[in-house]
């Protein structure tokens, strides 16, 4: 497969789920993709749509060489899924960039084929450590030192209604009202605000916009830790372009991503200590 082909798959996939005519449909599939991408967190929005597109059970991937490594093998017969790898070049000796000291820079991409664990067989995958549980009450105390971490100020207030936190850009209220789960998927909500919705470029999406991307990304990083925050009304999305849908695709992820990375790199600090 040509990188060009892949990537109008890619881009032809995001468009049809822009273009449903039906609301309901387009809604559950783009939580469909929103779980997946909570499961694949480190691969880049393309990657993700490309294992999405070839093989949307997906739930972990690695190269034919990788899964051997890990005394798994690709059952014959079985096909690759295609995603970009960076080409990279060595930088000639005093022409690195000054701030970073990079020794290699990506010329291109290519195409690398990779395996679902679900077309291997052998020895048993080590189980991930657990590190939350469905009821947010480990993740609440991580997300209460991250937003200390952000330099975000957090308060817990009694709130009405159906409204349960503000973002002010520097510090955020939190309903006092909630569970430790509700409570942690609204630290969530409001961070995402902080992260992407305070630069002056920002102010321009409209309010329907900005609270479905800090709902989805809410979404996508309680998935990742196994518990269930409300799947957002995604329609506001619908308004915008396809390309436009591609940069809030990009925002959810890139954010959610980072939080979770945030969070784990937290857990595991603390497991240390222990
Ligand atoms: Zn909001």
């Amino acid at each position: 497969m040509k990188t060009s082909e892949l990537m109008d798959q890619i881009e032809s996939r995001i468009k049809e789920l822009a273009t449903k005519t039906e609301d309901a449909k387009a809604s559950e599939e783009v939580t469909q993709y929103l779980r997946f991408l909570s499961r694949f967190h480190r691969y880049s929005l393309h990657n993700t749509m490309a294992i999405w597109i070839h093989c949307p059970n997906a739930t972990h991937v690695a190269g034919y060489n990788a899964w051997m490594k890990l005394g798994r093998y690709v059952r014959k017969g079985e096909r690759g899924i295609p995603i970009f790898a960076p080409c990279t070049q060595a930088v000639p000796k005093g022409e690195e960039e000054d701030d970073e000291k990079k020794t290699r820079k990506v010329i291109g991409y290519k195409i690398v084929y990779v395996f679902d664990v679900s077309q291997t067989e052998g020895k048993p995958l080590p189980q991930a450590p657990i590190v939350a549980q469905g009821d947010g009450s480990a993740l609440l105390p991580v997300l209460e030192g991250i937003a200390f971490d952000l330099g975000i100020g957090l308060e817990y207030r009694a709130m009405s209604g159906s409204h349960h936190g503000t973002s002010y850009g520097g510090s955020i209220d939190v309903d006092s009202g909630l569970d430790d789960a509700g409570k942690s998927s609204v630290i969530i909500h409001e961070l995402a605000h902080e992260l992407l919705h305070k630069g002056a470029d920002r102010m321009l999406l409209s309010t329907r916009q900005k609270e479905t991307e800090a709902e989805s990304t809410a979404y996508v990083v309680c998935s990742h830790f196994g518990f269930d925050s409300a799947a957002p009304n995604y329609l506001a999305l619908w308004d915008a372009k396809p390309e436009q849908i591609i940069e809030a695709f990009q925002r959810i992820r890139d954010v959610a991503a980072s939080l979770i990375d945030m969070i784990e790199a937290k857990f595991n600090a603390e497991e240390v200590c222990a």
